[in-house]
């Protein structure tokens, strides 16, 4: 009896399932989210020294206002690197710094042409970015350089397959950036009202103009003189198809349809969703795909 248990504990410490057994664990990065997680999924694919954790539920969405949680930080606890977004998206950084002071953290908007955005309130000072630089495939490609260089400096013995996912990847964002050119073309220069300010870099992008924003300040509900101010702004657009988001109400697009008369479609800013590594690539091309519906 003794031996066989003595069989199991080695049988468990193997699989590292035993908390002694700790050391053997491979190393860890930590993406604050979903698109910068499946973004890292690829650069990381196939290599078991360097596990790869989301620090939020992938069903999170944008991380705007966003409250960190005890779980959270839990992740951070034994991570080797922490992977942001950066551009204002991830407002909690400076808590993170305080309790982590040695954690690597890899700012994935490093390299990014960024989008000023405008002021909402008159008592900041400070300039601030659009921080949704993932949609597009360009930034895209820059992010995943950043996260393996990055990736490379913290774990020089995988350099040869890091560089390899790396390269491979581009590829592909950038075969996908090509196809968007090819899809989008015959709308070039088309006015767009969207949920949330998500998509300017894919406007950018592709060409295409949005004309109003329904919710600017990610609230659950819009007050009457806000609505007022969306519908004025699509009426004087010419009245532009609208673009709902998936992990929004559509509430507020539906009252601004019903008094504008303007259509409603959804775009997917791919700030959640499922864990698949492809998931950038179908969900960039769905967008598009609803795009030319809009403007059929
Ligand atoms: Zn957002």
């Amino acid at each position: 009896m003794r031996r066989f248990t003595a069989f199991l504990l080695v049988l468990l410490m193997s699989f590292g399932i035993l908390p002694f057994a700790a050391a053997a664990e491979p190393s860890r990065m930590v993406a604050s989210f979903y698109p910068i997680y499946i973004l890292a999924m690829n650069v990381l694919d196939g290599i078991e020294e360097i596990a790869l954790d989301c620090m939020t539920a992938p069903d999170t969405g944008c991380l705007h206002d966003y409250q960190l949680l005890t779980k959270d930080m839990m992740k951070l606890s034994d991570a080797d690197a922490l992977i942001v977004c950066g551009a204002g998206m991830e407002a909690y950084l400076p808590d993170i710094a305080k309790q982590f002071p040695d954690l690597p953290v890899i700012d994935c908007s490093r390299g990014i042409n960024l989008i000023p955005e405008e002021h909402h309130d008159d008592d900041e000072d400070e300039q601030e970015y659009n921080a949704h630089t993932w949609l597009d495939p360009q930034n895209a490609i820059q992010i995943v350089k950043t996260i393996s260089e990055s990736a490379i400096e913290i774990f020089p013995d995988q350099k040869d397959a890091l560089q390899q996912n790396a390269n491979a990847y581009i590829e592909r964002l950038q075969a996908l950036d090509e196809t968007l050119k090819e899809m989008l073309l015959p709308i070039k220069g088309k006015r767009i009202v969207t949920f949330h300010e998500a998509f300017p870099y894919f406007a950018q992008a592709y060409g295409l103009e949005i004309a109003a924003v329904i919710n600017e300040e990610h609230e659950n509900t819009l007050s009457p003189a806000q609505l007022t101010q969306v519908i004025e702004a699509v009426k004087a657009a010419g009245v532009p198809p609208l673009f709902t988001e998936p992990q929004y109400s559509a509430a507020a697009a539906y009252a601004v349809a019903a008094e504008t008369g303007a259509e409603i479609y959804t775009l997917d800013p791919l700030a959640s969703g499922e864990i698949d590594s492809g998931a950038y690539e179908t969900g960039m091309l769905a967008n598009a795909a609803a795009l030319l519906e809009a403007f059929e």
